[in-house]
């Protein structure tokens, strides 16, 4: 299992895999963080899509095309606002997880890539949600026969270094 996921420190955008997930808000009009990196790549036909979805509630995941990202596909995926640990956010960031590899499933997806959901703007804990991302991901791999990589991206040092000691942990 340890094979199919690899962790690196770089630019989602740029990863040749079929699908990219985007750590969106619930408008899905793009916003800052690795959502505005991946609006302003994936060009302006990606707001035009998001736009016909009528936003995402908290917790779950909605598809769109990639348009010129080498990814053919984004999963747009709505994290927890941190509010202090005791307003649900373990659970719905859990459900990120689930339904990006339900949809995963579905299209019968082979290669993805994960930024750190949630652990940017929206300020999660981020040993508590790599611990999240790593257990919740090894769970939904079994139940995807045809995945072969799952990517975590990694944009700054302290993310890369929690997810290489989380991964090689368990
Ligand atoms: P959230 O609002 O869910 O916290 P952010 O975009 O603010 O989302 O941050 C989530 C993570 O994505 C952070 O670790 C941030 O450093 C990272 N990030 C920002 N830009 C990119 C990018 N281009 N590729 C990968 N990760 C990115």
């Amino acid at each position: 299992m340890n094979n199919i996921i690899s962790v690196i420190r770089g630019d989602i955008t740029k990863q040749v895999v079929e699908a990219i997930v985007n750590a969106a808000n619930t408008s899905l009009r793009g916003g800052g963080g690795v959502d505005g990196a991946i609006h302003r790549a994936a060009g302006p036909q990606l707001l035009q899509e998001c736009i016909t979805l009528k936003g995402c509630p908290t917790g779950e995941a909605r598809i769109t095309r990639g348009y010129q990202l080498p990814a053919e596909w984004v999963i747009h995926t709505v994290g927890p606002i941190w509010r202090g640990g005791k307003a649900g956010e373990d659970e719905r960031l859990r459900d990120c997880y689930i339904h990006c590899f339900e949809i995963v499933r579905e299209k019968k997806i082979r290669s993805i890539a994960f930024p750190s959901v949630s652990t940017g703007a929206y300020r999660f804990p981020l040993e508590r949600a790599v611990r999240i991302a790593i257990t919740v991901t090894k769970e939904c791999i079994a139940q995807c026969p045809h995945l072969e990589k799952v990517m975590f991206v990694c944009f700054d040092e302290t993310t890369y270094e929690w997810y290489q000691h989380i991964v090689s942990e368990k």
